[in-house]
């Protein structure tokens, strides 16, 4: 269970909490779908207010697909994908590979470092033996 944050609202640390649920990724319409199939739904506008609150604050992570698509993960979820250029098919990889590289003091000109995002891309199998044909 996530731990209680201060300065955030009750309905803000359920959008962590599903967010924590969740062993992906979810948009601002996944997580809206999920509180309504639970017993405290939110609107649309609502939720997307609470995500836009939760990542100023530093408290959820987002990254953007190509579409424009935004997605969010909690904080500490340290996830990365690599992507078919052709195809559009992604898989998570299995570990981060600079999970244990942190900036020089110098670079981080004074931030609070919070997360990163990082992300491959590739040309599938499928995508490979069918560009080869
Ligand atoms: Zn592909
Ligand atoms: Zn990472």
């Amino acid at each position: 269970m996530p731990s209680q944050v201060a300065g955030i609202s009750e309905r803000q640390q359920l959008i962590i909490q599903h967010l924590e649920e969740a062993n992906q990724e979810l948009s601002g319409q996944d997580l809206h779908a999920r509180l309504r199939a639970s017993n405290s739904p939110m609107g649309l506008a609502t939720v997307y207010r609470h995500l836009r609150q939760l990542q100023q604050r530093g408290q959820i992570r987002c990254r953007h697909l190509p579409s424009g698509e935004a997605l969010f993960a909690p904080l500490g979820r340290d996830e990365h994908h690599i992507t078919c250029v052709d195809c559009g098919t992604t898989a998570v990889l299995k570990r981060c590979p600079v999970h244990h590289v942190d900036l020089e003091t110098e670079d981080s000109q004074g931030f609070a470092l919070l997360f990163h995002t990082l992300e491959f891309f590739g040309l599938c199998e499928q995508c490979q033996s069918r560009q080869r044909d």
